[in-house]
């Protein structure tokens, strides 16, 4: 005998069902909690939280409140006040929707919610447990709505044996905390942990919003960022180079008032700082993106923090683009990245769309320490000229490096005005250079230092179409490998940027009719095949131009090793010239070019 069997689950089972996707951890309980609060339209949000949530997550807010009746409503599945018809579907301006947050929570937990609607006398108590309504009721309360989320997975053992310890749920409580917070600066909030207050937050702008969250030190630490197209508008602040961080966190993009995760941008971000901080070190970024929500895929699940754009393409472009500029103009200019990579093609924007460019002027010769002193023309070892007062301006501008506070009698000795006198240079173990400045002693390592200097004459001047070449008298053929051979002829050009004039390309060899100033010429083939061999290993990293690659590695090449001693002269042009360097900290490569032992350190370091 047949019989029928599809049948439909009850919805205690199906809300449980959707739960497993919807409330993972107590954090994505006080994710849903908190973007009602928004859609309600709250000021004042006040979080309490017992065993990282595990026992309870309260969030009160002072909203819209809800009716009797929507109090009710508000736990059956696919029950929303947000959309009615799918059309409302591309025009979502809230952040919830779906319409099944409470319901999937009230599955798996003890549920408490009062609410009242400004315009009602009185409020109403609602107790769900594991969806099983367990009564409602009037009740005196304030305003707006309070969700008492109680002994969360308490009907779901496995789930609730799954939670991590409380050190760690605390952590993603918090870490949801502040995507919200920080997307809402206008809101305040109060976070309670047992009892005590974790985080309390103001009513203010993002930048009063994010020191607020993280601590005053980041008055000094944010450079803001704007840019608006037609396509996409960018707001928000990123982190000065100098002061990026050993690990990541402080790393957020929202996008219409949603934390987003988007490796992708993430990219355009870092390729926008790279050679500015060094490889182990992570930019912070509060970036915010406003876009038509008819370009973006709403249907987003709600545990899932990515979103397809239409054109992230050209997003990426106009992103990286409006960091740069950003660090050009408030902290340090990066090198310009004039080749616009093909895969970031803006005329794939959809038929249609006219997107501005950011307007950016970059000036080439910007020099963050000096205003009135260009670079030389000249390779290795150019006659002094940035002098002692870039150096002297170079640390002037570091105003949160703490000032040292010297006792009285040392003032004279060490009083930085005092400390105009040109300092004295020398060099230890043919590997470093030692001087001192203002705020303390400086060993910079003479071959990274030097790497960096001429990296930035390389880039400097072909930027600024002033590539200067040595003519050789006598042409010089070299002998290639084929895949040499190859691999030349596609960096032609950019070799020719930096001052290279490579021509009669043949079976198996090339003509070298100039090279870049203060080239020695003796051994041009061997220069040529070790570039060559460099640019095989290196050819992968796609954040750099080719240009900046070259550059690197010809710098590489011709720059002064470890070891070898130096005459006085030279000690001074490759300090100098150091301090003259956009970044002057950084090897192109991405390593240290000196270390400062602080006068206050020293002093620390004599205590004891
Ligand atoms: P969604 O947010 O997707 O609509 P939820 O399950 O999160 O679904 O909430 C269901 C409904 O309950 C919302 O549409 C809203 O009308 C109401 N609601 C939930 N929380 C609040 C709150 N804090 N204040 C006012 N109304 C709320
Ligand atoms: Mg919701």
């Amino acid at each position: 005998m047949m019989t029928d069997i599809i049948h439909l689950l009850p919805d205690s089972v199906a809300n449980q069902i959707a739960a497993g996707e919807v409330v993972q951890r107590p954090a994505s309980a006080l994710k849903e909690l908190l973007e009602n609060t928004i859609d309600a339209g709250a000021n004042d949000v006040i979080i309490i939280i017992r065993e990282a949530g595990k026992s309870l997550i309260q969030v009160i807010d002072n909203g819209c409140g809800m009716s009797e009746r929507d109090a009710r409503m508000c736990f059956e599945r696919h029950a929303t006040s947000k959309i009615q018809k799918a059309d409302d579907l591309l025009a979502i301006r809230t952040l919830g929707f779906r319409g099944e947050a409470l319901a999937s929570i009230a599955s798996v937990a003890q549920v408490e919610l009062k609410s009242k609607r400004h315009e009602d006398e009185i409020g109403t108590k609602i107790i769900v447990e594991g969806t099983e309504f367990k009564g409602q009721s009037p009740v005196s309360c304030q305003n707006g709505t309070s969700i008492s989320v109680k002994n969360l997975f308490f009907n779901v053992p496995a789930r609730r044996n799954f939670l991590k310890s409380n050190n760690v749920e605390l952590k993603n409580i918090i870490e949801e905390f502040f995507r919200v917070a920080l997307v809402n600066p206008a809101i305040s909030f109060t976070l309670y942990n047992q009892e005590r207050i974790l985080f309390q937050t103001h009513a203010g702008n993002l930048k009063q919003r994010i020191i607020n969250l993280y601590g005053p030190s980041y008055a000094q630490k944010l450079i803001p960022v704007e840019q608006q197209t037609e396509l996409v508008n960018f707001s928000g602040y990123i982190g000065k180079p100098e002061f990026a961080k050993k690990s990541k966190g402080e790393q957020y993009f929202f996008t219409n008032g949603r934390f987003m995760r988007s490796p992708y941008l993430h990219h355009a971000i870092e390729n926008a700082f790279q050679e500015l901080i060094t490889k182990d070190s992570f930019p912070s970024y509060f970036i915010f993106l406003e876009v038509d929500p008819k370009t973006i895929d709403v249907n987003i699940h709600p545990s899932k923090t990515e979103i397809n754009f239409q054109d992230i393409r050209s997003i990426y472009t106009i992103l990286n683009a409006a960091i740069k500029q950003s660090i050009g103009k408030f902290s340090l200019s990066p090198t310009i990245d004039f080749e616009v990579e093909q895969s970031m093609n803006i005329t794939e924007l959809p038929a249609g769309t006219t997107i501005k460019q950011p307007t950016i002027t970059i000036n080439p010769d910007y020099n963050p320490f000096e205003k009135t002193v260009k670079p030389q023309n000249q390779f290795s070892f150019p006659a002094s000229r940035s002098s002692v007062q870039a150096m002297n301006d170079f640390y002037k501008d570091q105003s949160t490096i703490p000032h040292v506070d010297l006792p009285s009698t040392n003032t004279r000795l060490l009083d930085p005005e005092q400390a105009v006198e040109p300092p004295k240079y020398f060099q230890i173990k043919n590997s470093f250079l030692v001087t001192h400045s203002k705020r303390g002693v400086i060993i910079i390592d003479q071959q990274h230092a030097h790497e960096r200097i001429l990296y930035e004459q390389l880039i400097d001047r072909s930027v600024s179409r002033e590539t200067s070449r040595q003519q050789l008298v006598i042409p010089v053929t070299i002998h290639l490998t084929p895949d040499d051979l190859h691999l030349l002829q596609a960096w032609k050009d950019h070799f020719s940027f930096l001052g290279f004039d490579i021509s009669g390309f043949g079976k198996d060899s090339v003509l070298v009719t100039a090279i870049p100033p203060d080239i020695e010429p003796d051994d041009i083939e061997g220069l040529i095949e070790s570039i060559l061999e460099s640019l095989k290993s290196t050819t992968q990293d796609n954040k750099s131009s080719r240009l900046q690659l070259l550059a690197r590695s010809l710098a590489k090449k011709i720059s002064v090793k470890r070891g070898k001693k130096l005459q006085p002269e030279e000690i001074s042009s490759i300090i100098e010239n150091l301090f003259a360097c956009k970044v002057p900290e950084i090897s192109p490569d991405g390593k240290l070019t000196m270390v400062i032992l602080s006068f206050e350190e020293l002093l620390q370091k004599f205590k004891h």
